[in-house]
């Protein structure tokens, strides 16, 4: 046993169930095991994240994430209609991220948020935007951070990054 809690820098194990308006959105998976996040590093939503901060192993939590500290609240003007010729050979799905990249050399995800005959319509609007999210966490894991995993600014790893 360690004293070890959740602080800037740990990597944290975790698993979790997502609910939205009673409905499981999106749960941590038996076989890929749980999900592993650095703490203080932005890599989860900041109102779950603010929420596990000083929590020790073994903790079991429920909470609840306005869309505020969560996906963002809903841009009803983020909407853009796109001819379909634009994404030949594609299968597009509602709810599918699709990275862009801008002028100035950004990159930024547009969602699909529906798909006609003609034209597809893009949002900035992530799926989850505009939700209240209510999680349902067991942290399983927590250790200090390589040097590198910081320069990343995620985990290495099982449940992290595989580079
Ligand atoms: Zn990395």
């Amino acid at each position: 046993m360690t004293d070890i809690t959740v602080a800037k820098g740990h990597v944290v194990s975790f698993h979790y169930t997502l609910t939205v308006d009673d409905q499981i959105v999106d749960k941590s998976d038996a076989e890929r095991g749980p999900l592993a996040y650095l703490h203080g590093y932005g890599n989860i939503v900041p109102g779950l994240e603010r929420e596990l901060e000083g929590a020790p192993v073994g903790t079991k939590k429920q909470v609840t994430v306005p869309p505020e500290l969560g996906y963002g609240t809903r841009d009803d003007d983020a909407y853009e209609k796109v001819p379909s010729s634009e994404f030949e050979g594609m299968q597009l799905q509602k709810g599918m991220p699709i990275q862009a990249q801008l002028p100035d050399g950004r990159t930024v995800v547009y969602w699909v948020d529906a798909v006609a005959e003609d034209h597809v319509v893009l949002t900035l609007n992530h799926p989850l935007s505009g939700r209240t999210l209510n999680f349902d966490v067991e942290l399983v894991g927590i250790r200090e951070s390589s040097d590198e995993e910081k320069a990343h600014g995620h985990p290495h790893g099982p449940g992290g990054h595989q580079h």
